[in-house]
This record gives structure tokens, C-alpha cells and sequence, in this order.
């Protein structure tokens, strides 16, 4: 019970990316780049552990971009056609890059790095992926000019890559859909449909990661104008309360989501950010243990895992550690109490 977990990423070391920065490029040799990222993913894992982490994730130390990390070995996407648009409803401007044809996986995208994860720990392994509508968010799109056609396209690329994930030993798939938060009509209208065409026949545990975004200047503004209360989660909730996802992730710390929006939630694992990943300033094991008590009110222990509101890739590294220890020993807390450790 109250087994912990990350949102997915960590920071890089500064001898394989510039640090405190998110989409850094890389410091390291196109030939050496492989072998620099797996003895990165080997740190983040002893990070991971050390802290008490208990379901763990390679940190996606592999990736310079939760999105278009998964794109760059997929067919129809042309990274030499990049564009600037504004994405999550104008929100921000990214450079993205142009799908010109049909979406293909030619060749597994992630595979490596999953096993590589599997060799190095006896944890449950969690890997995300970026979900069918962030992906559709986080592009430009010439050929299919339909965001339903196109989000259905990739939820079949990611059945494919997720099925070849979960034979190497994958416990957990996660799909981060950020977009969640913004579109919450189109998740009633096929953002369920594309999780559940993603996750068709998987044995593992399914997870959906939705977040207000990473801890960045135009989050933090967006935040300032979505009022006293955040309800978005109201909308999406008890979509995903009746679809076959197994475990829903959302924003608890310093957030200003009414914890009774996770009554909605019943009958599902609870992923509840109880890490703000907004601030440098590391909680103390005994505020996040308060915040597990609180998220307790609405969720049994058995079904909640404490985790990070979203990922860490940004922050300092020495922060990011902390914040882990304080997740594990926040969680350690709280089972004591319960008489569970
Ligand atoms: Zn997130």
C-alpha cells in the first residue's frame, strides 16, 4: 500500500545535457550518445531506489522530449520540416515537427531502453509514452488534416511499441496526456477511445498521467488565470472512472484541485502528486505525509500511490533528489501510521 512513483522524468547529469533546462540538447558525441544515456538511466534508478521509490521509471534520461522522443524513429513524421505553433490551446509556442505521411513504426522505438531498465532493477518498472491527443497537440500535421484520424493512428503505433515494452518485462505503460487538461471535450468525444485503442491486450498495468504541465514560466502564468477552484478533472474524471485505464495520475500539491473531484475517481488506482515540481523549495517528509492524509480522505491506501505532480527534468538535480527522499519518507511515514512498515 501507498507505493510511491514519479511522473516519469528526472534531470539529466550535466555531462549528458545542460542542466535546469527542458528539450536540452545534448553534450555528448553522436557515437558515445547510446552508452552516455544507459549509464544515466543506471543513476536515475539508484536515485530512484535509494529514496524508496517503489514502482521506478528510466527517468527518460533517453529523451530530449517527452513527445517527439517517441517520434523521431516512427515513419511520416519530417523532423527537418519543424515549425513553430502554439500548442495546448495557444498556451505556448513549441517547434514541432511536420507529419507529411502515414504514421508507421518501422522498428521498435523504446525497446532498448526498457530492457536495459529491466536488467538494472528489481522494482516495478514504469515507462511512459506520450498519449494519442498530447502527440496530435505537440505536431503539425499536412497529411491526415484530422486530429481523430490522426490520434487513432498513433494509438495503433503505441499498441505495437507497448506490446514489445511489456514482453521485455514492462510492469507499468504509462500515457501522459497533458492535453487531458485543456480539450475536455474531445476526450469524451475520442480521447478515451485513442487510450483505449493504445492499451488494447496489454497485460500490464495501464496509467494515464494528466498534469498542468511542467513547472515552467507559462504553466505557472496559464495556472494564474484557471481561477480559485481547478475542475478540469471534474469533466475528464468520470470519463476515465468508466474506461479500462487501470491508474489515473493528477496535480495535488500547492494545486488548487478540490480532493473531493477524486470521489470521481472510485474503483481506480490513484497516481496523486504530492510533490510540487513548480518550486525548488523540497517538502519535508512530514508535508508530504499531510498530504497523503488528505488525499487518504478520498482514496483507500491500498489504492493510492504518492507520486510527483509531474516530471522533474527541469529542476537541479540536488532538488530533484531531495524531492524524492521526501517522497519516500513522506510515504514511510504514513504506512507506519498505518501499521504497514
Ligand atoms: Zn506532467
Amino acid at each position: 500500500m501507498l507505493a510511491t512513483t514519479i511522473a516519469g522524468s528526472l534531470p539529466k547529469p550535466a555531462w549528458l545535457a545542460e542542466p535546469e533546462t527542458l528539450w536540452a540538447r545534448w553534450r555528448v558525441a553522436r557515437e558515445s550518445l547510446a552508452e552516455a544515456q544507459r549509464d544515466a538511466v543506471l543513476v536515475a534508478l539508484r536515485d530512484q531506489e535509494t529514496a524508496g521509490i517503489d514502482v521506478v521509471t528510466d527517468g527518460e534520461q533517453s529523451r530530449q522530449h517527452f513527445v517527439h522522443g517517441f517520434l523521431e524513429r516512427l515513419e511520416g513524421i519530417d523532423f527537418d520540416k519543424r515549425v513553430t505553433i502554439g500548442i495546448r490551446a495557444d498556451r505556448y509556442k513549441a517547434e514541432v515537427p511536420t507529419v507529411t505521411g502515414p504514421v508507421a513504426r518501422r522498428a521498435p522505438v523504446h525497446l532498448e531502453d526498457v530492457r536495459w531498465a529491466r536488467a538494472h532493477t528489481d522494482r516495478r518498472l514504469k515507462f511512459t509514452i506520450p498519449g494519442p491527443m498530447t502527440i496530435v497537440d505537440t505536431l503539425a500535421d499536412e497529411h491526415y488534416r484530422d486530429r481523430v484520424r490522426l490520434a487513432f493512428a498513433f494509438a495503433r503505433v503505441i499498441n505495437e511499441e507497448a506490446g514489445e515494452l511489456v514482453a521485455a518485462g514492462l510492469d507499468v505503460l504509462q500515457l501522459d496526456e497533458p492535453a487531458f487538461n485543456v480539450y475536455m471535450d474531445d476526450v469524451a468525444a475520442w480521447g478515451i477511445e485513442a487510450l483505449h485503442r493504445a492499451t488494447e491486450g496489454l497485460t500490464c498495468t495501464t496509467a494515464v498521467h494528466i498534469c498542468y504541465g511542467y513547472g515552467i514560466k507559462a504553466n505557472v502564468e496559464w495556472k494564474k488565470t484557471l481561477g480559485a477552484e481547478w475542475r478540469q478533472y471534474e469533466r475528464t474524471f468520470p470519463l476515465l472512472a468508466a474506461s479500462r485505464i487501470d491508474q489515473v495520475s493528477l496535480e495535488c500539491a500547492n494545486s488548487r484541485v478540490p480532493l473531493e473531484l477524486l470521489d470521481l475517481l472510485r474503483g481506480k488506482d490513484v497516481m496523486a502528486g504530492v510533490i510540487d515540481v513548480a518550486t525548488h523549495a523540497v517538502e519535508t517528509p512530514d508535508e508530504v505525509a499531510a498530504r497523503i492524509r488528505q488525499v487518504m480522505r478520498h482514496v483507500e491506501p491500498s489504492r493510492l500511490l504518492p507520486c510527483t505532480n509531474c516530471g522533474m527534468v527541469p529542476l537541479p538535480r540536488e532538488v530533484a533528489r531531495a524531492k524524492l527522499r521526501a517522497l519516500g519518507a513522506g510515504a514511510r511515514l504514513v504506512r507506519r501510521e498505518l501499521g504497514r512498515e
